[in-house]
């Protein structure tokens, strides 16, 4: 079966046109080129924005032209990963997709249906005088993968509209509604460097194994974190005996939760023994308390070759009892929305850097007040702990509105064309949405796109059958646009 002719056409046709347009994160170049084009072919406004976000607009079908006007809003970019052995370049080669079953997949490389359909439906709309509609504008946002920097950087009055529907969700049947803001606390602790005893009974130990996850959507799933752990190994000795650190490292990015860690240190000799009766009980306490989240769980004591300087026995204390103390995981449940977590942090990593641990902690919520309550908590601790802290800028959430008008009519069209309630929900991790909302206050928005499954990833697919769903619901939801007040 050729994607061209796969059903609804008209979707196909041009998400196929697509996979012929590279389109990696930061390069959008020839989107952006593809994209001028086909609105100026098309007699319709078309603008492009200094960031390199693209607007086209099209006036209402004859009789909608008193509807309010929506903004329709996908990504340019795609996620450039592929398997190992696979060769394609990004940059000039063009996506091949193919269908299995029910599915419609890439050879060896991401799909891009996040966000080509997205793009596709835009231009099909775009493209068909028979669809009916009131005034439309289509956004076309750049590098909304590695930075949202079309959402950052679009100035206001680029948009025009009182409805925005996005574009750049990944399950049919569920209407998003909400999604969290984001900002780091970062700290630094500059400890005293000592001479370590060097009769003392040096060791490595090591949390591994754990799961990890997404820090926002995966915050609630009640995975282990490796920094927590460690501190809370690390601080049960240093209540029983005379602590030094060396060296210390656990996690990596800021928004994943950490699976690794570890720390160089040493203890008196005659402590050595006991140390290893510790780091036991501690493994099996955690065995047992994450048996469900953490089947992989392990961790590693080996001795060590002595280190001639470390950390000051008081600095290791202030550092270790910091880390225990840290607020890590969900700080509060949304009350709107039953199960959503609507505020959370995540101790993403420990790093030694020059005589200075550096730690980075990120907190998410979708109430911006509560998203500095939990970051200003973050950092009362570390200064208790003599840490310096900043909180960076960050960017903001999108609080759910369960009382949205657009959403109202998405839901109305969604029962009366499939017969079913959709799922409403909102999500804790970012939407180019949020930020949409520092210049445009006003707008109504709602988000909603067929289904995807290993989005970011090779695996990436998407379920044929959901696009048919997805776009009627969509043409059915622009037909019944409420009129302006
Ligand atoms: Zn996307």
């Amino acid at each position: 079966m050729d994607v061209k002719n796969l059903k609804p056409e008209a979707i196909f046709h041009y998400f196929n046109e697509i996979c012929k347009v590279p389109r990696p994160s930061k390069k959008e170049e020839r989107i952006i080129a593809f994209l001028k084009a086909f609105g100026e072919e098309h007699g319709l406004k078309t603008v492009v924005d200094e960031v390199g976000n693209v607007s086209i607009d099209k006036p209402a079908t004859p009789g909608y032209e008193n509807r309010k006007k929506v903004i329709l809003q996908c990504h340019e970019d795609m996620v450039c990963e592929k398997n190992g052995h696979v060769e394609h370049d990004f940059m000039t080669d063009p996506i091949e997709p193919y269908v299995d079953g029910e599915w419609l997949r890439a050879k060896g490389t991401t799909l891009g249906a996040d966000d080509g359909i997205g793009i596709a439906s835009c231009l099909a709309i775009l493209a068909d005088d028979t669809i009916e509609h009131g005034p439309l504008q289509c956004i076309f946002t750049r590098d909304e993968e590695t930075g949202m920097t079309g959402a950052f950087g679009m100035q206001k009055g680029f948009m025009d509209g009182d409805i925005l529907i996005n574009l750049d969700s990944e399950d049919e049947g569920e209407m998003f509604i909400g999604c969290a803001g984001g900002a780091n606390t970062e700290a630094v602790y500059d400890y005293a460097t000592v001479d370590l005893p060097q009769d003392a009974y040096f060791f490595r130990v090591a949390v591994k194994g754990l799961t990890g996850g997404h820090s926002g959507d995966d915050i609630n799933k009640g995975r282990a974190n490796a920094n927590k752990l460690l501190a809370r190994f690390l601080y049960g000795v240093a209540q029983e005996t005379t602590l030094y650190l060396a060296a210390i490292d656990g996690g990596n990015l800021h928004n994943a939760i950490p699976r690794e860690a570890c720390a160089v240190g040493c203890v008196p000799m005659e402590y050595k023994e006991q140390l290893r009766i510790a780091l036991n009980v501690f493994t099996s306490e955690i065995e047992n308390e994450f048996a469900v989240t953490e089947p992989n769980f392990a961790t590693e004591l080996e001795t060590a070759e002595p280190v001639s300087k470390g950390i000051s026995e008081e600095d290791t204390m202030l550092i270790v009892q910091t880390l225990h103390a840290m607020f890590n995981g969900v700080y509060a449940m949304s009350m709107d929305m039953p199960g959503l977590v609507e505020t959370s942090s995540n101790l993403a990593s420990v790093k030694m850097k020059g005589e200075a641990i550096h730690v980075v902690t990120s907190q998410r919520s979708s109430i911006e007040s509560q998203r500095r309550d939990v970051s200003s908590v973050i950092s009362a601790i570390f200064r208790l702990g003599g840490f310096a802290t900043e909180t960076a800028d960050g960017y903001p959430g999108w609080k759910p509105n369960p009382h949205s008008e657009i959403l109202g009519v998405t839901v109305e069209s969604y029962k009366r064309l499939f017969g079913k309630e959709p799922v409403v929900r909102a999500i804790h991790a970012g939407l180019e949405c949020g930020l949409f909302l520092t210049q445009y206050p006003h707008l109504d928005m709602v988000s909603f796109g067929p289904t995807l499954r290993g989005v970011h990833s090779p695996d990436e697919r998407l379920l044929i059958p959901t696009v048919e769903m997805y776009w009627k619901h969509l043409l059915d939801v622009l037909k019944h646009i409420p009129e302006k007040a």
